[in-house]
């Protein structure tokens, strides 16, 4: 048994690390973009606000499993030339004669799935189906959200080519991770976009303008910090992993001078943005009377997909779930056993007990 359990801790962990932005920030970013809607959205996306939080990373969850979803979440736009790539057709048709689908979706075309995306979301406004609005509106925050990662624009994109590797993990997750309780959320409204197509590749030159910036710090900062302080191993899960020291991430996060904080930002705004556009196209339609309505896939995923509930996000216990006794703040189950799991945190199973 608790072989088994170590090893879904593994799974869990490698999922975390392979995943865009952190666990956290993707939840963090659908979670406060609800806050920057008008009135008569915001009744019912407040009422999802536990749906739209712990599915945020569903999309990466199935990254590997459904086949022409990995190519969804980034674009390696420094394949095709240099900054700012104005001879990058920024239209699908356009870009195929060129280029042809196969290239683009290896290199892949997430400036280019976001209006996809609102396109159905959009028809989803249309119909008032609410199980959709929730699922489509979860899954175009977490890719508008991948848009805003620098390392998510190129092929260098683990920092492989420069003997940065690791630097993907770093920057997304664990500064986050680390430092984001104190960054400030509160973007302001939501915006009508005008341009659907080309919004989102504002988000992707943005954030491959910022990406010199996130290797040559860390280079700079690797050739000036003593070497045996660069990593160091912190326990999770009872297992030692090595990981970027924390003051090797505390000088870097400082390097960056808000960097992480910004793109989190411009994510959360763009997100409210983009639900907020879906909604005027489809007309403004009424939403209170879908209040009273949970989407069907909440309860579903509860018992199939999700693997954690952080209840740090939560402030109303989820639904249909086994409470915790008090003062077990994370709830977590194995899949295999079906057995649950409280703990006291979810980097330490000694902290577990069922
Ligand atoms: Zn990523
Ligand atoms: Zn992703």
């Amino acid at each position: 048994m608790y072989k088994k359990w170590i090893f879904v801790l593994l799974l869990f962990l490698t999922i975390q690390e392979a995943s865009a932005w952190g666990f956290w920030a993707h939840q963090r970013i659908n979670r406060m973009a609800v806050f920057t809607l008008p009135p008569e959205m915001i009744v019912l996306y407040k009422k999802n606000i536990e749906y739209l939080t712990e599915h945020a990373v569903d999309p990466d969850k199935r990254r590997s499993a459904v086949e022409g979803e990995d190519a969804c979440h980034f674009i390696d736009i420094d394949h095709y030339g240099t900054y700012p790539f104005v001879d990058f057709p920024r239209y699908w048709e356009e870009a195929v004669k060129i280029y042809t689908e196969d290239t683009l979706k290896a290199y892949g075309i997430v400036p280019f799935h976001i209006p996809v995306m609102m396109k159905r979301l959009t028809q989803a406004f249309k119909e008032k189906d609410v199980d959709r609005i929730m699922k489509l509106s979860t899954d175009l925050g977490h890719y508008v959200g991948d848009a805003h990662v620098p390392l998510h624009t190129t092929e260098n994109y683990n920092g492989q080519m420069t003997n940065q590797k690791g630097i993907h993990g770093f920057w997304e997750s664990r500064l986050p991770e680390l430092y984001a309780d104190k960054y400030n959320f509160y973007v302001g409204k939501a915006k009508y976009i005008e341009d659907i197509l080309l919004e989102p590749w504002d988000a992707v030159l943005e954030s491959h303008g910022a990406l010199d910036s996130v290797l040559l710090f860390e280079k700079n900062l690797t050739d000036s910090f003593p070497t045996d302080k660069k990593y160091g191993f912190e326990n999770r899960n009872g297992i030692l992993v090595r990981t970027y020291s924390q003051d090797f991430s505390l000088a870097y996060h400082k390097m960056l001078s808000g960097m992480v904080e910004r793109r989190m930002q411009r994510s959360i705004s763009r997100v409210g943005s983009f639900w907020y556009t879906a909604w005027k196209n489809a007309g403004s339609p009424d939403l209170s009377d879908l209040v009273n309505q949970t989407p069907k896939e909440v309860k579903e995923s509860y018992k199939r997909k999700l693997l954690i509930i952080d209840r740090e996000t939560a402030d109303v216990p989820a639904k249909g779930y086994r409470p915790c006794k008090v003062g077990s703040p994370y709830e977590l189950r194995n899949p295999m056993s079906e057995e649950y799991f409280c703990c006291m945190s979810r980097h330490n199973s000694k902290s577990c007990r069922n």
